[in-house]
């Protein structure tokens, strides 16, 4: 899962980055407006963190260019505690929620997971696609309705999500490795195929069906 990071306070950007990272999030890390803007516009993000007071380029004003162009990623502004007038412009501008300064970082992490659920079903506060349910906190997985917990690697785990977030969809090699590491890894689709064997070990052949030439669709019972 993609996350654009947008934050010119180098300390906190950089203690940020690490409790994101440690979530399952692959991280991309802009520190001025004018670079967001262009980051935003040409990266396939699954979610944006976006301070307002930036050089550059105000995050307000990034913002209203992202949905004016019809990007519609969903973005968590992070505002100054007391203004509160920042929130309305915010909201208006296309923000989906909004964090005061300064947060817990727990408070932020359930926001972007909540973000990341919208319309998706999640009885008991967890993800569930496919008779299974995820455990976002441990990074770890069960079948719905049993006590068997089966853990995950990091990688096993951003994967596995992506998956049940966007079950019965055809997605391919190149989109899932873009999904799943940072800018910075290098996007092998090769080693893609190796964890998506490791889940199938873990949680069944048939949960994952692949489409060749085209990718991978996951789901139950998927021709
Ligand atoms: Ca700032």
């Amino acid at each position: 899962m993609r996350l654009l990071l947008v934050e010119d306070d180098v300390r906190l950007s950089a203690h940020l980055r690490l409790e994101l990272e440690q979530a399952g999030f692959a991280v991309d890390l802009a520190d001025n407006g004018v670079d967001a803007q262009f980051m935003g516009e040409s990266e396939p993000y699954a979610l944006v963190v976006l301070d307002l007071g930036l050089p550059g380029r105000p995050g307000l004003e990034v913002l209203r260019q992202w949905r004016a162009a019809g990007n519609a990623v969903p973005v968590l502004i992070l505002t100054a505690r007391d203004a509160w007038h920042e929130k309305v412009d915010g909201f208006k501008a296309g923000a989906d929620d909004y964090l005061g300064k300064p947060f817990h970082t727990a408070e932020l992490l359930a926001r972007l997971q909540a973000l990341l659920r919208r319309g998706v079903a999640r009885p008991h506060g967890r993800l569930q696609a496919a008779g299974l349910e995820l455990d976002e906190e441990q990074q770890t997985v069960r079948p719905s309705g049993s006590d068997e917990t089966i853990t995950l690697t990091g990688t096993e785990f951003r994967l596995l999500r992506y998956f049940m977030l966007h079950p019965g969809r055809v997605l391919s090699k190149s989109h899932l490795a873009e999904q799943i590491y940072d800018f910075a890894a290098e996007h092998d689709s090769n080693v893609l195929e190796v964890y998506i064997n490791r889940l199938r070990r873990k949680l069944g052949r048939d949960l994952i069906a692949t489409r060749r030439g085209q990718g991978y669709v996951f789901g139950p019972g998927t021709p």
